[in-house]
């Protein structure tokens, strides 16, 4: 099966080099003309020839980011597969139709307002009650396009500040801690849950995913299962998803928001379960059975962000594995990820502060479970 990917950055790699053990091939096609993935074949631009190529060269088409044009994927759709969805796409690229999605289906968020205006957002602050987040409807990722309000008198900087004609305003919720979980479903409709993982971001960027987590009630998971069930089956949706939560010190889930894709959060899948997201995604996108969704030990995922490491120095811990995406260091750019493992949690947590050191800026994780 030759396999088209629409975009060509890390994850689109990650997706080929689990792919190519299954006997697969890949094209990638990235519209923007800023490709990173160094494998298979790579096209760019977004012109009828480029697509053209692209679409000649694939039997089935998928995608690795959300902020694609839509009629791109509606020109591929009327005549090849490619999934997930347009559906599936259009919802992730608009805030306010997510949010919409979340509360049709009963999957509870922070309360929020839609606004189209400076005096709007100010209402809204009044009405939700400071601190508040601000964020644009479209084309926000990492934290970019977003604002923290502490009092309605900062409604029209942010609005400025922001510069985009709506935005959706969120009461700012005192979670305990970010969750997220991955599930995958086939195009046989056969669906498979990852445990859910602890995040943790610094100025806006995943810094650290660990899972499975040992403090993690049953009844937790089931019901962050329960939420990503629902979006697949409204969504018909096939392929990896990704429901990114907040967790009250209650326990109970508050959906933020969600990616039709392969996610940095579940990395730690590549060396700690079974089979990992990119391979579950590309078994579900062919309709082939899910490989095994259970984690194989406790594993953190540290992410690269602008500096890279010392390969032996990091590699001397011999439960770590380094990924790297051959991008040129770039301040707040991913550029690579480590997935650390160890039989058991208060092991990782040693491992974890000796590999810290090698990695350049790396802020310190409080991690929930960690005495
Ligand atoms: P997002 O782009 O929506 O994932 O937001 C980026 C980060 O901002 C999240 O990972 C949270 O750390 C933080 N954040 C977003 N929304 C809220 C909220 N309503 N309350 C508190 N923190 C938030």
């Amino acid at each position: 099966m030759r396999i088209g990917i629409l975009g060509a950055g890390q994850l689109g790699q990650m997706l080929a080099l689990a792919g190519y053990p299954l006997g697969n091939r890949f094209s990638f096609l990235d519209p923007g003309g800023r490709p990173s993935a160094d494998i298979g074949h790579v096209l760019t631009g977004s012109d009828s020839e480029a697509v053209a190529a692209f679409s000649e060269a694939s039997d089935l088409i998928t995608y690795e980011f959300e902020h694609l044009d839509v009629a791109l994927v509606e020109a591929l759709e009327a005549k090849m597969p490619v999934f997930p969805s347009n559906r599936a796409l259009k919802v992730c690229q608009h805030r306010g139709e997510e949010k919409a999605l979340f509360s049709s289906l009963s999957i509870p968020t922070p309360a929020y307002r839609l606004v189209g205006s400076a005096a709007e957002l100010e209402a809204a602050v009044k009405a939700l009650g400071a601190p508040v987040v601000a964020k644009s409807v479209t084309e926000g990722y990492d934290g970019k396009g977003q604002a923290v309000l502490r009092a309605p008198d900062e409604a029209f900087d942010a609005w400025n500040a922001i510069g985009h004609q709506q935005l959706v305003v969120e009461a700012f919720v005192e979670f305990e801690r970010e969750v997220s979980i991955i599930a995958v479903r086939s195009r046989t409709g056969e669906l498979a849950f990852y445990p859910m993982a602890e995040n943790h971001h610094h100025e806006g960027i995943l810094r650290y995913s660990m899972a499975p987590m040992p403090d993690v009630s049953e009844a937790v998971q089931r019901q962050a299962e329960a939420y990503i069930r629902a979006l697949l089956d409204a969504l018909e949706y096939v392929g990896v998803l990704t429901l990114e939560l907040f967790q009250n010190a209650d326990g109970t889930l508050l959906a933020n928001e969600m990616a039709p894709r392969v996610h940095n959060s579940g990395h730690w899948t590549q060396d700690g379960a079974v089979t990992s997201q990119f391979e579950n995604h590309l078994r579900a996108i062919q309709g082939l059975p899910l490989g095994s969704t259970r984690a194989l030990h406790p594993t953190c995922m540290i992410n690269l962000i602008g500096k890279d490491v010392d390969t032996e120095a990091v590699l001397s811990e011999p439960d770590a594995h380094l990924h790297r995406y051959g991008k040129e260091e770039r301040a707040g750019r991913k550029i690579g990820h480590i997935n650390l493992t160890a039989p058991d949690h208060a092991e990782l947590f040693e491992r974890l502060d000796r590999v810290r050191s090698n990695v350049p800026d790396a802020p310190a994780p409080r991690f929930l479970a960690r005495p």
